[in-house]
This record gives C-alpha cells, structure tokens and sequence, in this order.
C-alpha cells in the first residue's frame, strides 16, 4: 500500500500525448526522488524470481529501472536497444507498430544458454515491445522467467499476449 501511494503520487500524467487520445504515464517524479526509488526498487526486487542471472531492460526507461534492480540484486543488465545502436553483430526482432514496425536488438554474446532471465520496463501497454523482446532473449536460448514492469495498463491486453510469460506489475491500473 505504502509502495502504491509512493507511485501514484510521483507519476504524472500527460493527455494526449504522444499522440491525441493517449494518456501518457510519466515516471520523472518518481526518479527525480531518491527515496522513493530506494523503497521502490527494494519492494520491486522481492517481487522478481529468486537466483536471477541477468536482468533485461529496454531502451529508455528499462534502463534506469533495470540498472538498480540488477545492480541491487548484484547480477547482470542487459540493455535492449532500438535498432541502429549496437556495434558488432547483434541480434534482432522486428514487430508490428500501429503503425510500421520498430526493431529490438540485443548485443551478440550478452546472454549466455541457460541464463535466468527476466525482462523490466517502466511500462506494460499493448505487450508488443515485451514479446519482442521475449522472441529475443530466447533467441539466445536464455531461461526466460518472466517480465516485470513498474506500470501495466490493465486495459490494453498487454498480460494476454505474452500468455505464456509470468508478468509481474507494482501498479496496475484497470
Ligand atoms: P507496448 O509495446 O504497447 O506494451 O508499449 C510499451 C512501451 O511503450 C514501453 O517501452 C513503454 O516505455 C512505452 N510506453 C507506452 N505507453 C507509455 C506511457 O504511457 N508512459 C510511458 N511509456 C509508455
């Protein structure tokens, strides 16, 4: 309860933004508070799956909460990033947008076989940007555990389509 006051008062929310008839969550005022990211991240971690190995996180957001999270669990990040930005031989999954598609990448060698997995981002919409990034972190025959997001937004179906994958979210709103 205390973690949930915690959130819903440092998350803003923006109408119409990126585009009209959206209502953008944003984090900013939960990161810019010190304490209130400790009490976060400490609660998050016990909500995530014993003896990780690497922690995924995605471009942008999935990197400032991924990072703690690993950092405090003292296992390994792995970022996503979009595509372009990854020297060397990454690998890629390309997925639907409504409109056009966007690409996930992953740098080549970061996930060893048999890695316990679990992917974190800030926020959980469509699911479309998780299962990609799913369909990568098995690509490198990683035991994916589950994905875990500071936000789900309950409505948009986001938990269904990655039926398979245990989610997990600090706050999620009908
Ligand atoms: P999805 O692929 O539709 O699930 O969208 C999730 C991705 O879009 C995540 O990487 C989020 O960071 C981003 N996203 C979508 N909606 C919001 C929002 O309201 N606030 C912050 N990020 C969002």
């Amino acid at each position: 309860a205390e973690i949930h006051e915690l959130m819903t008062g440092r998350i803003a929310e923006f109408p119409d933004f990126p585009e009209p008839g959206v209502l953008f969550r944003d984090i900013t005022p939960l990161l810019a508070d010190g304490p209130a990211m400790r009490k976060v991240i400490a609660h998050w971690c016990s909500l995530l799956p014993a003896d990780l190995d690497v922690i995924v996180g995605t471009e942008a957001r999935g990197f400032v909460l991924g990072a703690p999270l690993a950092y405090e669990l003292g296992i390994g990040f792995v970022p996503v990033r979009k595509a372009g930005k990854l020297p060397g031989f990454p690998r890629s999954v390309t997925y639907s947008l409504e409109y056009g598609t966007a690409t996930v990448e992953i740098a080549q060698g970061a996930i060893a076989p048999g890695q316990r997995v679990v992917i974190v981002d800030d926020l959980l919409a469509t699911g479309g940007t998780a299962q990609a990034t799913a369909e990568l972190v098995r690509d490198f025959e990683a035991e994916l555990l589950g994905a875990s997001f500071l936000i789900e937004l309950e409505g948009l179906g986001g938990r269904d389509k990655l039926a398979d994958l245990p989610v997990s979210a600090l706050w999620s709103i009908p």
